[in-house]
């Protein structure tokens, strides 16, 4: 895989985000996952986490009202 930057770059990691090959100058480390250095794809990762999150969250709401009825 190449980077997606830099088409004559062998790609060093994958960004957790989107996907793309990203080369060392490409790439940024984030919370220990590699992501985008110039997309936004570092805050989507954080943004992605808080969603799970919510959805743990709200899943062990759901499951609570069913156990109380
Ligand atoms: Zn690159
Ligand atoms: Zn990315």
């Amino acid at each position: 895989m190449k980077c997606y930057n830099h088409h004559d770059r062998d790609a060093f990691g994958i960004c957790k985000s989107c996907g793309k090959g990203l080369c060392l100058e490409c790439l940024k480390e984030k919370n220990g996952a590699i992501v985008c250095k110039k997309n936004a794809c570092s805050s989507r990762l954080g943004r992605g986490r808080i969603w799970s999150i919510l959805t743990v969250v709200l899943l062990s709401i759901i499951v609570l009202l069913t156990v109380i009825d």
